[in-house]
């Protein structure tokens, strides 16, 4: 046995099918009385939802949220939770609403209600991700966590199959990377285990049948375990790579994810045979990083950086940009192997 650190994090959460309809019984446990609630610009609708359920606990909707959670978004929202005088802030939707619920939270200390519908995990990290002047900085604190994710399955099921299946994919990234975390521990590893056996299962079967409830699910179980992965240990190449290509060229956040990460986990799997073993046991495959290739493939998510946009002159620069800051990985990052992963990855071939 390795030795480890563990430590927890302070959440409550809720999770089934129609677990939405307690959100008042939640907001009264976190003294929320004048609750703005947020949502992407598409979903003023399920906006409007929450705020039936919260009854005379809603002040208002702030339906601005946008993807990579924009400084001048955010004061925008911030302006109008200070016009409402409100008491707590409710994020319903995918990470860029979890994202903007977060951003408002550091600046004001409000509780906050995450009801996430897509598998990205942001809601169970202290890390925010913001961008201002097309300038992406990260931080991490306890004040972003929301204090309370409420995990509705029935609110997951418009989610369209090609959403779900690349969201899926970014979950997975996490759970991939906390298996051979440098500070991993057995709880982690445990849960990233069981999410990866979950969402495996899961993405087909919403594939092939988007109204199958015990599929949504199973996958949005496993996205929960893997943004508590996510949210617990550090995570390394895979991460990094999908943070640089996705900053300096704009691409979508998840579709990047689920491209880049069977090439990442190929990168690392001659220093951690391990877990590349354990993975592959895990999906019934030889070699893990081929058979999570072939699984996006057959789920018909994108196959190449290139067809996401990003422009094949860039492959140098990216490469320089994920080794240019030296971090921890299971595999030392050597200039030549990572271009060369990079450049598969935009021409979408298999991964070595
Ligand atoms: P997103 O929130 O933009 O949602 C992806 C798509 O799903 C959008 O088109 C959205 O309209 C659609 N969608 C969401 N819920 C839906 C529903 N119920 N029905 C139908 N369509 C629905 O993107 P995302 O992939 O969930 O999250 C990406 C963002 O989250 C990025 O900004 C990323 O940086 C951030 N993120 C942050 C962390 C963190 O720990 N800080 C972790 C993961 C992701």
């Amino acid at each position: 046995m390795y030795p480890f650190v563990y430590k927890s994090l302070p959440l409550r959460i809720v999770f089934g099918e129609g677990t939405s309809a307690r959100l008042a019984e939640e907001a009264d446990l976190l003294a929320i009385r004048r609750a703005l609630v947020l949502t992407t610009p598409g979903h003023e609708q399920l906006g409007r939802a929450m705020a039936g359920r919260l009854g005379d606990r809603f002040a208002g909707l702030f339906a601005g949220a946008v993807m990579h959670t924009p400084v001048g978004v955010t004061e925008d929202a911030l302006k109008r939770a200070a016009d409402l005088k409100a008491d707590g802030v409710i994020a319903v939707g995918g990470g860029s609403t979890v994202g903007l619920g977060k951003a408002i939270a550091l600046r004001t200390g409000l509780p906050q209600i995450a009801i996430p519908t897509t598998y990205a995990g942001s809601e169970m990290t202290p890390i925010l991700g913001e961008t201002q002047n097309g300038v992406k900085t990260t931080r991490s604190s306890p004040e972003i966590m929301p204090r309370t994710v409420i995990y509705d399955v029935d609110l997951t099921l418009s989610l369209p199959v090609r959403v779900a299946t690349v969201s899926g994919m970014n979950a997975l990234a996490h759970s991939v990377e906390a298996l051979d975390a440098k500070d991993r521990n057995p709880v982690v590893s445990l849960m990233a285990a069981d999410a990866i056996r979950a969402i495996v299962s899961a993405l087909p079967d919403i594939a092939r049948t988007p109204d199958d409830v015990n599929a949504r699910s199973l996958a949005l179980y496993g996205a929960w375990l893997s943004g508590l992965c996510l949210g617990s240990v550090g995570m390394a190449l895979h991460h990094k790579l999908c943070h640089v290509l996705g900053g300096t060229f704009n691409l979508p956040h998840a579709e990047t994810h689920a491209i880049v990460l069977p090439h990442a986990m190929a990168y690392n799997s001659v220093a951690v045979p391990d877990v590349e073993k354990q993975i592959a046991e895990i999906l019934g495959a030889h070699g893990a990083a081929s058979a999570l290739h072939d699984l996006a493939h057959r789920l018909g998510i994108p196959a190449s950086l290139r067809e996401i946009g990003m422009p094949e002159a860039g492959i140098d620069r990216a490469a320089e940009l994920a080794i240019a800051n030296p971090y921890w990985n299971p595999r030392p990052l050597e200039r030549g192997d990572i271009r060369e992963l990079i450049a598969r990855a935009w021409a979408g071939e298999q991964p070595l």
